[in-house]
């Protein structure tokens, strides 16, 4: 099977909706720029997905947001602002580096009190919450090592109550989830979580596709609910 990363002329459309909506501020600007400069990879959400997600945190007035992958805080700095300065972010990197630029980031934009970046692996952090009994989290967001991802779905399950939010990124792969025969532990991964999501009881949930600057993909978006109720 053969596969296009992206259509003509979506990655035009996404920098005029990114100018037209969710421009960066500087302190946005500033983190990609540090994250290149560091040599991080450009797997960062778009400036406009990113902005979707912390309306969706916006809308069900999230408090506390985990993060599953942290990167360089991009994301990060988007949800910090969406819960507040009362609020709290907790994100998840198991890389020593990008953790490192993250904070800075974070720093920089002048919302690190409000955001823990726990450096290591997020299986074994989200099963430290789940024993430590966190407080349940409004919304969160799982975009880190795919073939996990029905681990950290589980998880959020644990640590979320209803009203909250899950998206599940990266659901799409340029097409490649259509494919059931996939041997790749990404496909795989996310194929498995997309099936967990559909047979849950505890889960509303709809994905789309996206197109852009960041090519073909799509997320999944997941509202926690009371199957008694
Ligand atoms: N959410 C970030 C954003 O939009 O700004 C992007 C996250 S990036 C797609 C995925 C991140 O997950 C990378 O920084 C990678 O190092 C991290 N990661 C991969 N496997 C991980 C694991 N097992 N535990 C924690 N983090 C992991």
């Amino acid at each position: 099977m053969t596969h296009v990363t992206n259509i003509p002329g979506a990655e035009a459309v996404d920098r005029y909706l990114i100018e037209t909506l969710t421009p960066e501020d500087e302190a946005l600007t500033a983190a990609q720029e540090r994250a290149t400069a560091a040599g991080l990879p450009d797997i960062a959400m778009a400036p406009n997905q990113a902005a979707l997600v912390a309306l969706l945190a916006r809308m069900v007035g999230a408090r506390r947001i985990l993060e599953v992958g942290t990167l360089a805080g991009y994301t990060a700095i988007h949800l910090a602002r969406a819960v507040g300065e009362q609020g709290r972010v907790v994100t998840l990197e198991i890389d020593a580096a990008h953790a490192a630029v993250a904070r800075e980031n974070l720093r920089a934009a002048g919302v690190a009190e409000r955001v823990e970046v726990v450096e290591g692996p997020a299986r074994d952090a989200v099963t430290r919450l789940v024993e430590d009994g966190a407080e349940p989290f409004d919304l969160v967001l799982i975009d880190a090592d795919k073939p996990s991802n029905p681990d950290y779905l589980e998880a959020a399950l644990r640590l979320t109550r209803p009203g909250a939010v899950i998206v599940v990124d990266n659901v799409v792969r340029g097409g490649r989830v259509a494919d059931s025969a996939s041997q790749d532990a990404s496909v795989v991964g996310t194929r498995r979580v997309l099936e967990m999501v559909a047979a849950e009881p505890r889960l509303e949930a709809t994905a789309v596709q996206t197109v852009g600057i960041k090519g073909w993909d799509g997320l999944t978006v997941c509202r926690v609910v009371d199957p008694a109720a």
